[in-house]
């Protein structure tokens, strides 16, 4: 079911959007060559803890998944593309590290992702970084009153083909509110003109994950969570929720 937002839920969506913002800050802040991706995760819990919000990601168990999820931010690094669990590995010189942290505050849920290098950068990470965020630029471009949920898949997968990067098909944004996922599913790709009518209220987690080594496919490794590149290709993904107003998007997760 696609809920529609009240104005007031609007606002109680913002707030909790901002602990997801100031959680993926302080985390991309801490993030170094030598720092663990379980302090990491240490990091988004401190900062959840304190502003009274939840993780909607703590014990997560979704059909596909072997267990429920043992933490509040995944931690993609390299050819992962999304769901790494924060584990013992400590980041090295050039990694490209993708943090996916939520938030649930006063029952409503936030959910943001970024992507960014630690010590010294490839250009070739620092060019799928820039690509997958020019595509999240463009689907919530896309994401106005009179547009479709297709608009917005056809607006991300444009700038990712552009770039010929690979967009897996399974995985995308979806709507948000008081549960995580919510319907519509948002594909990072599709036709425009398709799918669901975008009104004032409706909040969506758009969120385009790109694979560098241009193909689609991907594998799930051996935790059962974590999906890794099929061809060992670095992967970028980078997420807000954004809530389609008669003013047009409006970010909710900003720090
Ligand atoms: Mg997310
Ligand atoms: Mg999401």
């Amino acid at each position: 079911m696609v809920e529609i937002k009240t104005d007031a839920a609007l606002e109680a969506m913002r707030e909790a959007g901002r602990v997801v913002g100031q959680a993926l800050a302080a985390v991309r802040d801490a993030a170094d060559v030598g720092v663990s991706l379980r302090e990491l995760d240490g990091v988004a819990r401190e900062v959840l803890g304190k502003a009274g919000a939840t993780s909607p990601f703590l014990g997560y168990h979704p059909s596909f998944a072997p267990g429920p999820f043992p933490a509040v931010i995944c931690a993609s690094v390299n050819d992962a593309v999304v769901h790494g669990i924060p584990d013992d590995y400590r980041l090295r010189d050039g990694d490209l590290v993708s943090i996916d942290c939520g938030a649930v505050l006063d029952g409503w849920a936030g959910d943001a992702a970024v992507s960014f290098t630690v010590g010294t950068p490839r250009p070739a990470d620092l060019a799928l970084i820039e690509t997958t965020r020019r595509a999240l630029e463009a689907g919530m471009a896309a994401a106005v009153v009179g547009n479709r949920v297709g608009d917005i898949s056809h607006a991300i997968g444009g700038v990712a083909r552009a770039a010929r990067c690979g967009v897996p098909a399974d995985f995308g944004g979806h709507g948000i509110g008081r549960r995580m996922h919510e319907e519509p599913h948002v594909p990072n790709r599709g036709k425009p003109r398709r799918g669901l009518p975008l009104r004032h209220g409706l909040v969506l987690a758009i969120e385009p994950m790109l694979l560098a080594g241009g193909r689609d496919d991907y594998r799930a490794a051996p935790d059962g969570w974590t999906l890794r590149t099929a061809d060992g290709s670095r992967a970028a993904h980078i997420e807000h929720t954004v809530a389609i107003t008669d003013d047009g998007p409006r970010i909710l997760t900003l720090p």
